[in-house]
């Protein structure tokens, strides 16, 4: 098969790629994006099966998150959440163990609520939150045991490995305005297909090997294609580059690759349960000591939907457990907390496990103690040929996020347009 000659390449459609691509796009300098699944978005992955679900990236983090511009470009708009009806802390942050609410009265929500933040603006000597969490409370209080499963779900973190100095330094520099949340409202993939209007991408197209040096690169598609690129912005995810089924030739320099493997590719799943109307109380998060440790509702003209999200180590257990028995699962611990109207409605359900996926292997990523380095060591170009991005390779307090995703391409092809100006199109 012939080799095709690109300028540049971008390899994954996800928002990092997307961002990238239509940047170039925007600066003359079209770029061809590689994409191994059958869709774009990558870890944006919207369902509408009955009523917008979202399978990956659920919320906007922040007011002023650059997202909002594209959403604004594209003539999206974003909701709230929770809305301001539910905005009261005892009615929309709500609590249970064993199966039950805790009463209004339980002080357990504040002291949660007040660890965390304690551990989330950490300034201080290096130490993992787990440690950090112990010089803070008992190890069998339980505000502190509700406090670590959220560090573990919002991080899709194990506590134990999750550096406190590197969260609260992100914490810090976030200038999206971090806390406050926005659906959007006609999915979030709804983002990712405007990113890729006029663009050219390539579905279908994965990327086993990549041969680079000074003067370029050759990419080995699955398909036994190759292709030739002066430069290559690569966006794949951190647990893909872990995983090695996108192999460097010759190998990545030793600083790269220390990076790679001392960041961590985070697990989370989430698990979707679809039930004719809502049947429980009002509450926008429900913070739970089950095996899912975190559920809020989301609503549609079909229905709700009970979403589960597990993250860190427990979403390995969740996912090991298969989809039938993590949905009978959830709807077990839904039932214990509302009632049999649980069983009496529910639809459907569907567990989304992001570490078995080939093209993801893990939810994002999260830094471990000791890798404080390891995001600007992973987005530094090499040889002025491979160019990072993708939110693993964030340095600007934004890891982990879409909007995060999003900047990180725009600043590898800042880097891309600082160079000489590229040839046009071979
Ligand atoms: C369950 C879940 C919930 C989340 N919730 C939120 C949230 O509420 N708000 C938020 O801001 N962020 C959230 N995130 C994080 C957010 O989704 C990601 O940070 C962001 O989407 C990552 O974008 P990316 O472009 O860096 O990577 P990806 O979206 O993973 O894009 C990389 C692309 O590369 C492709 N690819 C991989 N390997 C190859 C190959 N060999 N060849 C070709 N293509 C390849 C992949 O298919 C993928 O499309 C969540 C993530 C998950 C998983």
């Amino acid at each position: 098969m012939p080799t095709v000659m690109r300028e540049i390449v971008i390899i994954g459609a996800g928002m990092a790629g997307l961002a990238a691509a239509q940047r170039l796009h925007q600066a003359g300098l079209p770029a061809l994006a590689l994409e191994a699944r059958q869709r774009v978005g990558g870890r944006v992955w919207t369902d509408r099966s009955r009523g917008i679900v979202e399978f990956g990236a659920e919320f906007i983090h922040g007011k002023k998150a650059v997202t909002w511009d594209l959403i604004r470009q594209a003539g999206l708009t974003a909701t709230l959440w929770p809305p301001e009806a539910l905005a009261d802390s005892a009615t929309a942050y709500r609590f249970a163990c064993q199966g039950r609410l805790l009463p209004s009265s339980s002080d357990v929500p504040a002291r949660t609520e007040n660890l965390y933040e304690l551990v989330e603006h950490y300034e201080g000597p290096e130490q993992s939150a787990a440690e950090l969490m112990i010089s803070l409370a008992p190890a069998d209080d339980l505000a502190a045991q509700f406090a670590l499963r959220r560090l573990a779900n919002v991080e899709a973190a194990d506590v134990t490995r999750l550096s406190a100095q590197a969260l609260g330094l992100d914490r810090r520099k976030d200038t999206a305005g971090w806390g406050d949340d926005f659906h959007v409202n006609d999915g979030y993939d709804s983002l990712a297909t405007f990113l890729a209007q006029g663009l050219e991408v390539r579905l279908n197209t994965a990327i086993t090997q990549i041969d680079w040096n000074e003067t370029g690169a050759m990419l080995h598609l699955a398909n036994g294609q190759t292709i030739q690129a002066r430069r290559v912005i690569v966006t794949v995810p951190l647990g893909v580059l872990q995983a090695g089924t996108l192999r460097f030739c010759p190998a990545l320099p030793p600083e790269k690759e220390q990076a790679i493997s001392a960041l961590a590719m985070g697990s989370v799943t989430k698990l979707a349960l679809w039930f004719e109307q809502a049947f429980w109380p009002p509450f926008a998060f429900l913070h739970s000591d089950g095996i899912v440790p975190a559920w809020w509702p989301v609503y549609s003209e079909q229905g709700a939907v009970l979403m589960g999200y597990t993250g860190g180590p427990a979403a390995l257990k969740l996912a090991a457990l298969g989809n039938e028995a993590a949905i009978e699962q959830g709807l077990a611990e839904v039932t214990a907390l509302f009632g049999s109207a649980a069983r009496e409605t529910f639809v459907k359900g569907q567990l989304v496990d992001w570490s078995s996926d080939p093209w993801a292997r893990g939810g994002y990523t999260y830094t471990p103690v000791g890798a404080g380095n390891a995001r600007a060591e992973l987005a530094t170009p090499v040889a002025n040929t491979l160019f990072f991005a993708g939110e693993a390779t964030c340095t600007n307090g934004h890891p982990a996020t879409v909007h995060g995703a999003i900047e990180s391409g725009w600043r590898a092809v800042d880097e891309i347009l600082t160079l000489a100006q590229p040839n046009t199109q071979v």
